[in-house]
């Protein structure tokens, strides 16, 4: 189960474009969605694009109606109505797995996560998961709760996992802003914890050695992936092989992008 909040501290308005092109605002692929929004009625007919952040409707202010607002009860009704049975848990092997990304996941609406997944722990949930930028602290009280409630305070850490995907400068992101190894070390503290880099060229695997290497000297013992930059096939697909090959060489993993290659990163995956 993917639930998607909406809201981003950064806005990567620079993968797939050159590093040296000065975009102030939107990527021009979205100023032109922008410039025509009265077109499109619903999420599921804005267009796909092929640069800057593949899940731009869940940033820019101007696309915030066309998300669904609704407080936390409404939401878990939502969750509940579409897993099987209505519960998470159905033999471990088979329990659903709760994801919740963005947007940046953790930004201040991470205050109600204990409440919303409460309700969720009530129907059996068990496994979550964080997709982050890895540039938000944790709250002390969030942190808490889920050290405690998840991990049953460390006997079970693989139970809760950070996926976190440092921002290189591809992304057109400052270096001093996505690079925070003390933050991703406390996420460590209390759940298992990964590196992933989406990454281009042999430039963006060298920036993303130098940011492991930042990472490691702060203490992190997690692993790192590798994945081909690209929201949709035909940029995705020049990548595979070569991202993979570059990870391997480095003792590194590769992480495919399992909803371009099944829906073709349709809205909704
Ligand atoms: S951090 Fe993720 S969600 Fe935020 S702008 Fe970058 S790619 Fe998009």
């Amino acid at each position: 189960m993917f639930f998607r909040t909406y809201g981003c501290n950064f806005r990567c308005r620079k993968f797939g474009r050159p590093r040296d092109e000065i975009i102030e605002g939107p990527n021009p692929e979205v100023i032109e969605i922008i410039r025509n929004i009265d077109r499109y009625e619903k999420f599921e007919d804005l267009p796909l694009v092929t640069s800057g952040c593949d899940t731009y409707a869940s940033i820019y202010p101007e696309f915030k109606r066309f998300n669904e607002q609704d407080d936390v009860d409404a939401i878990v009704d939502k969750m509940h109505a579409i897993i099987p049975q209505g519960r998470w848990n159905h033999g471990s092997e088979d329990d659903i797995h709760l994801v919740i990304t963005g947007g940046e996941p953790l930004l201040g609406y991470q205050r109600r996560y204990p409440e919303l997944l409460e309700l969720c722990r009530s129907q059996g949930l068990r496994d979550l998961t964080f997709e982050t930028n890895g540039s938000q602290w944790l709250y002390p009280e969030v942190k808490d709760y889920l050290f405690e409630e998840f991990t049953r305070a460390g006997r079970d850490y693989d139970r809760l996992t950070f996926s976190v995907s440092p921002k290189l400068p591809c992304s057109g992101e400052a270096w001093e802003d996505a690079i925070n190894p003390t933050i991703i070390k406390s996420y460590e503290m209390i759940g298992m914890t990964y590196l992933k880099f989406v990454v281009a060229t042999r430039e963006d695997v060298a920036d993303a050695e130098r940011a492991v290497e930042e990472f490691r000297h702060a203490g992190f013992g997690g692993p790192v992936y590798l994945m081909p930059m690209g929201g949709v096939p035909q940029v995705y697909n020049l990548n595979t092989q070569e991202v993979a090959r570059l990870a391997m060489d480095r003792g590194w993993r590769y992480s495919p992008r399992l909803q371009v290659d099944i829906w073709r990163n349709a809205w909704g995956t």
